[in-house]
């Protein structure tokens, strides 16, 4: 056997574990060896009960001194340990006969679990336990115990014995072997050693601290993995010729002359580095980060024109039905006056108007299109294409942008990519090491900041009767519901209740209601009628979150704002404060906050500057929060963390540089171990 062997060949993995395996990417034995634990717990020593802090993890051990079971809302067994310092009461919501009558009084027991402090004094839910009749046959762990990521059906203890024979078979293989020049600290091998099978209490203390030099050795793998595939990406994308569109800046000044505005100095300097990229016959790969309402519909526009004019074809992608229709009238109006009409590939098309609109783009009758992922769809044909813009970035998986790649037959469109989720500059060029920046830095001028004031909920009747009197003064309204749990049904129950209950509260006011349960065209009808003005007040979870352009309204309600994060906070304030009215949000909050809580809401008041409120999410928080599930599953990193270990970066930014020049071989293996599936890549 080697790491290369399907993982079902190993002890005690047989059909049934090795189907679990799979659904947490586990194929053969080497992708277990970097199966990496995500955490410690410490079951080295028992702790005295007398010691055991409110939300502590601890190992215990005591004897039984009374059990019984109550009816207290749910059937609950509960069992009393005694270990000379005090008494602790384990609770157990399902168990056996067999189980309950294993824990007679006088037994000992040894738990691991969470101490709480409950009415009866300190307690544990659902520990894990083992009994015995002799306190000697209950010893405590000699090692930290490595937390695994899970599955249903499949335990921590089969996962790590699968793993020990890996670690087993890895000795002997010559890839983990293989030296990585320019990296440090232990080889691959024992630093994967010490990070399954931590060894003594000096491993332990770095362990638990993460300032092991396995964990950072593993990590700067990691990171240097991901900047290597990244790099690669970027190459093998360049490497096709691109349509070069040298006139581009001749497209700005036409737009311009259209628009009943003038562009920011931060529009004209954005726009003039993609007019760079687009003269060059190689294709653009750029991001273009803006606050929302920083005005980047214009600098699409303007690279969209760059290719109509070169008698070429250039698409527009949102991520929503709505947004795209917003998207077309937009441009539609711009450019109605040069004589181009956008076309809008809608879902909802009748089959003659979209074999119509399929033939226009085919033929290449229509230079310019706007549509959602449907535009990915094998059977959209571009007869010329060569610029893509992808509006809000984050809703759109690299994969996506490599299918769209592909439609541009043998010459690579340029690519443009907005993104109004503001990251750090530095953060920024590690997560989209394959794609160049811009920032647009500026608002347009004129707008006024929407004030913000942050409200307990005991203010609610009074907030309730201000916006009754704006929505009958035809003012419009957003009246957000924050999630209660991780759950759209619950979420949906919670807005329908509040639209029912606005509805009595605000007689005459007419609520629309919008939720992420709801069917895509459902939401689409009602966020239009909002448009229209049919209704006033909107009665929204956070789906509201992206993009869509209200400007009448003016007004947003956010409840339990204390439970979302800033840059959640942010993108949803920033639909409001889009027309001439002054806007205002009411942050409504339930007490009391915890200082976190506070500091958001407080940041939130004080500041309507989307960099500088991510800078000071990150503060507060990980990266990967801020960055949303979405894009940290994209990015899929195990144990580096983009932000943390930002001090790691340049260093190995440039060892990826040297080592895609002079070390391919070792680049190639890298990427393979940390990233996998490199292939995905090499269709590019
Ligand atoms: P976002 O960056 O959020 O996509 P948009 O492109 O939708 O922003 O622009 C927001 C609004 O600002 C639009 O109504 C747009 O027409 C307007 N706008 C864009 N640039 C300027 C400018 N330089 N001056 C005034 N208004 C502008
Ligand atoms: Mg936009």
């Amino acid at each position: 056997m080697t790491l290369d062997t399907e993982a079902t060949f190993l002890k005690g993995a047989g059909p049934a574990v090795a189907m679990r395996l799979r659904a947490l990417g586990i194929e053969r034995v080497r992708d277990l060896l970097f199966h990496l634990p995500l955490r410690y717990e410490d079951r080295r020593a028992h702790r005295p009960i007398a010691q055991l802090r409110n939300g502590e993890d601890a190992l215990v051990r005591g004897r039984v001194v009374g059990s019984d079971v109550r009816f207290a809302g749910r059937r609950t067994l509960r069992v009393q340990i005694e270990d000379g310092s005090g008494t602790l009461l384990l609770r157990f919501f399902h168990f056996n006969e067999a189980q309950r009558a294993n824990l007679g009084d006088g037994r000992w027991l040894q738990a691991f679990g969470t101490a709480r402090v409950g009415a009866a004094g300190i307690e544990m839910v659902h520990p894990q336990y083992r009994v015995a009749d002799q306190a000697e046959e209950l010893q405590p762990e000699a090692t930290l115990t490595p937390i695994y990521p899970l599955t249903t059906g499949l335990a921590q203890p089969r996962l790590r014995q699968l793993i020990a024979q890996a670690l087993q078979l890895a000795a002997r293989d010559a890839a983990l072997m293989r030296v990585l020049p320019g990296l440090d600290g232990p080889d691959t091998l024992a630093a994967l050693q010490a990070i399954h099978l931590p060894k003594d209490d000096h491993d332990a203390q770095r362990l638990l601290a993460q300032t092991h030099p396995a964990q950072r050795r593993l990590k700067c793998e990691e990171l240097l993995a991901h900047q290597l595939s990244l790099r690669v990406l970027r190459q093998r994308q360049r490497s096709r010729p691109s349509p070069r569109l040298p006139r581009a800046a001749e497209a700005e000044a036409e737009l311009q002359a259209q628009l009943g505005f003038a562009m920011t100095g931060a529009q004209r300097r954005v726009i003039a580095e993609v007019c760079r990229d687009l003269g060059a016959a190689q294709p653009m790969l750029r991001l273009v980060q803006g606050d929302v309402g920083s005005g980047k519909t214009v600098v699409a526009a303007v690279a969209m024109l760059a290719a109509a004019r070169a008698g070429l074809q250039a698409a527009l992608l949102a991520p929503t039905e709505l947004l795209a229709e917003q998207h077309q009238k937009n441009l539609a109006r711009w450019f109605a006056p040069l004589g181009l009409a956008p076309l809008l590939l809608a879902n909802k098309l009748k089959k003659t108007q979209r074999e119509t609109a399929l033939a226009a783009i085919a033929g290449g009758a229509a230079p310019l299109v706007v549509g959602t992922h449907a535009v990915f769809q094998d059977e959209v044909k571009f007869r010329n294409l060569a610029v893509v813009v992808v509006d809000e970035q984050h809703r759109f998986g690299v994969q996506q942008r490599l299918a769209l790649r592909d439609k541009g037959g043998a010459r690579a469109p340029h690519q443009l990519i907005m993104s109004a989720t503001p990251i750090p500059r530095t953060l920024a060029q590690t997560v989209y090491a394959d794609l160049d920046i811009s920032v647009i830095d500026e608002l347009p001028p004129g707008r006024t900041p929407v004030q913000t004031v942050v409200l307990s909920n005991e203010k609610r009747d009074e907030v309730l009767a201000r916006i009754g009197d704006a929505c009958r003064q035809k003012r419009q309204a957003y009246w957000v519901c924050t999630l209660i749990e991780e759950s759209d049904e619950l979420d949906a129950e919670a807005a329908e209740a509040t639209a029912t209950r606005l509805r009595a509260e605000l007689p005459g006011v007419r609520v629309g209601l919008v939720h992420g349960r709801m069917k895509g065209e459902a939401k689409e009808e009602q966020m239009r009628a909002f448009k229209d003005g049919l209704t006033q007040l909107l009665v929204a979870t956070t789906v509201i979150e992206v993009g869509v352009d209200v400007p009448n309204a003016s007004i947003m309600v956010i409840e339990n704002a204390e439970r979302l994060g800033l840059s959640q906070l942010h993108q949803l304030r920033g639909r409001v404060g889009r027309g001439s009215e002054k806007s205002q949000c009411v942050l409504l909050y339930q007490g009391p906050l915890g200082e976190a809580a506070r500091a958001r809401l407080e940041t939130m008041r004080a500041t309507t500057d989307g960099f500088a409120i991510a800078q000071r999410d990150l503060e507060l928080r990980g990266p990967g929060e801020l960055l949303g599930r979405r894009q940290t599953g994209e990015i899929g990193m195990k144990l580096a963390d983009p932000l943390r270990d930002a001090p790691l970066i340049p260093q190995l930014q440039q060892l990826a540089e040297r080592w895609l020049a002079e070390e391919p071989e070792v680049a190639k293996l890298l990427i393979a171990r940390w990233v996998g599936d490199a292939d995905r890549y090499a269709r590019v």
